[in-house]
C-alpha cells in the first residue's frame, strides 16, 4: 500500500500536535500540582487549627463527653480520615475515623489555653480529592490540547497540501502525461506560484525542460535532414545504379550480338548448344542442330562488292527470325555461316523447317543498288544421337551434313547419317 504526500503530512502533523499535547499537558498539571497541594494543605491545616481551638477549653475541664463529639463531627468532614486529642502529656484523650482509607496527608496543631499549650490535635486528611482534582485537570487540559491541536494541524495541512502538495503533483502529472504520450518533454511551461524551495523547482524544472525540447527538435531537425539526404542520395544512386545496368545490358548484348544481323554471335551460340546438348542428354530429349552456309558468297562480294554481300547477310538474317520459334536460337556463326539450334527437335521435323527456309530464301528478292542477286544456301542437320559425346561432335555432324550438301551441287541440305547424304532440295 502507498501513502500520499498529503496522507502523510497528516500523519505527521497528528503524530506532532499528539507529543505536543502530551507534553504540554503534563507541564501544566505538575505546574498546578503545586497550587493545588498547597491549597487542600491549608485547608487540613485550617481543619487542625479549628479543631484545636474548639477543644481548648474541653481538655482543660476535662470533658471528654464533648470532646468525643468534636472529635466526631470533625471526622465526619469532608476529605478528613482521622482526628486524634492529646492532653500535654501526649495521651489520647479522644479518636475519630471516618473509614476512609487511602493517601494521608497529616495535619497537626497545638491546644493553646490562657497562653499556654495544653494538648495537641492530630488530622489525618485524605488526599483524594488533590488526585481527583489533578486528573481532571489533566483531561481538561489534553482535550483543550487536542483541540487546539487539531486546529493546528488543519490550518497546517491547508498550508502545505497548497504550497507543496499541489505543486509536486501538477509536476508529477504533467510528466506523467509525457511519458504516457511517449515524449520525452512536457509540451507546455509549469505556473511557479512561490519563490520558495518548491517554486524554485517547478521552475528549474520548466529550463531543463525547454532545454530538452530544443534539443529534441534540434535532433529531430538533424535526423529529418539526414534522411532526406538518404532519400537523395538514393535516388541519385538509383539512377546511376540504372545507368550502371543499362551499361552493362548493353555490354552484354554487344557481346553476344552480331552488329550486322542483330543475330546471336558465335559466343551466345556456343553456350546454348551446350546448354541444349546437355539438357537434351540429361531428359533424352531431341535436339537438332542446323549449319547453313550462302553458296558462293564469295562471288557475291566479288561481283557486286561488299555492301551488298552485307546486305546478303542482313536479308539471311531476317529470314531465319521470321522461321524459327521462340525457343530455337538462331545465330551467325561467322563469315556467311549460319547456325540453328532446334530443341524438342528431331530431324525430320527440322527437315520440314529447312525446307520452309529454303523457299525462303528461294522467294525472296536479294537486290542491292538496283541489282537484283541470285543467292541460295546449303543447309547441313544433324540430330544428337547417343554416340554423340560432346557438342563438338553434335557441331562436326551438322557439318559433315553441310559439306555433303556442297558437295552434291549446293542450293540444298543433307540430313547427317552415317551413309552419304542422298536428299536434296
Ligand atoms: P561456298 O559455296 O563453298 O561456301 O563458297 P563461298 O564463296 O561462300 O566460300 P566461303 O564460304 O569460304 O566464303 C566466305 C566469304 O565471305 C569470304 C569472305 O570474304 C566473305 N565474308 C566473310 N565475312 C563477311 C562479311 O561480314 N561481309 C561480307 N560482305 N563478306 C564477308
Ligand atoms: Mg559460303
Amino acid at each position: 500500500m502507498q501513502f500520499g504526500l498529503s496522507f502523510k503530512l497528516i500523519g505527521y502533523v497528528a503524530a506532532g500536535v499528539l507529543m505536543t499535547s502530551a507534553a504540554i499537558g503534563v507541564v501544566r498539571v505538575q505546574n498546578e500540582r503545586g497550587p493545588l497541594s498547597e491549597l487542600i494543605g491549608k485547608a487540613g491545616q485550617s481543619v487542625a487549627n479549628a479543631t484545636a481551638s474548639g477543644a481548648a477549653s474541653l481538655i482543660a475541664g476535662y470533658d471528654y463527653g464533648n470532646l468525643e463529639i468534636l472529635a466526631d463531627n470533625i471526622s465526619q468532614q469532608a476529605n478528613v480520615i482521622r482526628v486524634i486529642v492529646r492532653n500535654q502529656g501526649g495521651r489520647i484523650m479522644s479518636e475519630a475515623a471516618s473509614g476512609e482509607a487511602g493517601t494521608v496527608n497529616q495535619f497537626g496543631a497545638p491546644v493553646m489555653f490562657e497562653g499556654r499549650k495544653i494538648g495537641s490535635v492530630t488530622v489525618d486528611m485524605s488526599t483524594e480529592a488533590l488526585e481527583k482534582a489533578l486528573r481532571a485537570l489533566y483531561w481538561r487540559v489534553f482535550t483543550e490540547q487536542i483541540v487546539f491541536g487539531a486546529i493546528l494541524g488543519v490550518i497546517v495541512y491547508l498550508f502545505t497540501a497548497g504550497g507543496i502538495v499541489s505543486p509536486i503533483r501538477r509536476l508529477t502529472m504533467a510528466m506523467e502525461e509525457a511519458v504516457e504520450k511517449g515524449d520525452s518533454f512536457v509540451p507546455r511551461e509549469l505556473e511557479v506560484n512561490s519563490r520558495d524551495e518548491i517554486g524554485r523547482l517547478v521552475s528549474v524544472f520548466n529550463t531543463l525542460n525547454e532545454s530538452l525540447a530544443s534539443y529534441h527538435h534540434q535532433l529531430q531537425s538533424k535526423i529529418d535532414f539526414a534522411n532526406q539526404e538518404l532519400r537523395e542520395k538514393n535516388i541519385q544512386l538509383g539512377g546511376r545504379t540504372q545507368e550502371l545496368e543499362r551499361a552493362l545490358d548493353l555490354l552484354n548484348t554487344m557481346a553476344t550480338t552480331d552488329w550486322l544481323t542483330g543475330l546471336p554471335n558465335r559466343r551466345k551460340f556456343d553456350e546454348a548448344l551446350s546448354r541444349m546438348f546437355h539438357q537434351s542428354e540429361r531428359f533424352a530429349e531431341a535436339v537438332t542442330l542446323v549449319l547453313l552456309d550462302i553458296d558462293r558468297f564469295k562471288q557475291i562480294n566479288d561481283s557486286h562488292g561488299h555492301g551488298a554481300g552485307d546486305a546478303v547477310l542482313r536479308d539471311i538474317g531476317s529470314i531465319l527470325r521470321l522461321h524459327i520459334r521462340k525457343s530455337d536460337l538462331a545465330a551467325r556463326l561467322g563469315g556467311d555461316e549460319f547456325g540453328i539450334i532446334l530443341y524438342h527437335t528431331g530431324s525430320e521435323q527440322a527437315e520440314r523447317l529447312v525446307q520452309k527456309l529454303m523457299d525462303g530464301v528461294r522467294t525472296h528478292l536479294f537486290d542491292y543498288e538496283d541489282n537484283t542477286l541470285n543467292v541460295a544456301v546449303s543447309i547441313g542437320i544433324a540430330q544428337r544421337d547417343v554416340s554423340m559425346k560432346t557438342t563438338q561432335a553434335l557441331y562436326n555432324a551438322a557439318d559433315k551434313a553441310l559439306y555433303q550438301a556442297k558437295l552434291g551441287g549446293r542450293n540444298r541440305h543433307c540430313v547427317y547419317s552415317a551413309s552419304p547424304c542422298v536428299k536434296a532440295s
